[in-house]
């Protein structure tokens, strides 16, 4: 971190300054030019906050040049992370696909996906029970009735189940009947949620906000990260901008920055970024070829039925069919699907 003050600065201000930084284990290196006068710090700043020194009236500027994610970042942990979801990796050289309805409707809507996708070569049952929805008055999902109907579905078919979780309420029922608890984007900086997935050891799907920066992404993990639990995987799908083709933009390069910036496995989410089924193979082929770890894909037993996510759900043939081009694809990058 570095400190530049203004080349009048007086020297009490100084010493107010090199008071305070005091009671941190830190080096100074204090350089005074006519203009400006820079003083460096050298060692550990992570507790040190900017707008300490911003309100000085002498403070020009406070610029912070180490990370603020540590846990989550790929310089203090340079290989891959990989997650163990009850023996099933995410990350690594394996390439997953979750896939499954926008939520869970009736047991045999679901059940009937849950064979679809499993015949298809999914390695996990994605359905919502809570669903977080714009308008109050729209399907607001089955809620534990629909986390029941999803679990029996997961066991019946043998695939490990994701769903989202939206109150902290619920954290233990998630632990107990969830194999991978997903955090979705309006909840990415639900801080309290994210501490208390944190004294968890469960996996976390986290996926970036609506209107999110990669840093701020990583700053979420870090959270769930600095609580305890290491088995965090991100999710991109789409951000908001201006273009309206598409229900958000698919943020393709914030895959490789991710994968170079931090350690943990990155899921790509194409149904939610397009909105728009027929877009789904294009933006998954993308995300391969970006380096993603996986996908989370919507897929409906009878998607113009759906109530929730219909345009942009697949129904099981377009599925099948996406899955056997994407096979071509990983292996390309050499990925097991
Ligand atoms: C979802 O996955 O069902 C969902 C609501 O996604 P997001 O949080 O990315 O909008
Ligand atoms: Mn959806």
């Amino acid at each position: 971190m570095v400190i530049v003050m203004k080349g009048n600065a007086p020297e009490a201000e100084i010493s107010k300054i090199e008071g305070i930084l005091k009671q941190y284990d830190l080096k100074l290196d204090i350089s005074r030019g006519t203009e400006c006068i820079v003083i460096g710090l050298v060692g550990d700043t992570s507790q040190i906050s900017k707008n300490h020194f911003e309100a000085n009236p002498y403070v020009e500027n406070v610029i912070k040049i180490a990370d603020p994610y540590k846990k989550s970042n790929r310089k203090f942990h340079p290989q891959d992370t990989i997650i163990d979801v009850g023996g099933r990796e995410i990350g690594g050289k394996k390439f997953t696909i979750i896939a499954g309805p926008c939520s869970v409707e009736t047991s045999e809507q679901i059940l009937e996906t849950a064979n679809a996708v499993k015949s298809s070569g999914a390695l996990f049952l994605r359905g919502g029970a809570f669903k977080p929805r714009t308008s109050p008055y729209a399907f607001q999902g089955l809620e534990l009735h629909g986390l029941e109907l999803l679990r029996e579905a997961g066991t019946a078919t043998d695939l490990p189940i994701v769903t989202e979780i939206m109150s902290s309420d619920f954290v233990g029922e998630y632990e107990e009947k969830v194999d991978i608890i997903q955090v979705g984007a309006r909840n990415m900086q639900n801080f309290s949620l994210l501490k208390e997935l944190g004294k968890t050891q469960k996996p976390i799907l986290l996926k970036r906000g609506l209107a999110n920066t990669v840093e701020e992404l990583l700053m979420s993990a870090e959270y769930i990260l600095a609580g305890g639990n290491p088995n965090v995987i991100l999710c991109e799908r789409g951000i908001r901008t201006f273009e309206t083709s598409t229900r958000n933009t698919l943020d393709i390069s914030a895959i490789p920055i991710i994968k170079r910036l931090s350690h943990l496995p990155v899921i790509v989410d194409p149904s939610h970024a397009s909105g728009q089924a027929w877009l789904v193979p294009s933006l998954s082929k993308a995300a391969i070829s970006a380096g993603a770890d996986g996908l989370i894909i919507e897929v409906h037993n009878n998607p113009p039925e759906a109530k929730c996510d219909g345009a942009q759900s697949l129904n099981p043939e377009q599925f099948a069919e996406l899955m056997v081009t994407l096979k071509k694809y990983t292996a390309l990058e050499g990925r097991e699907l």
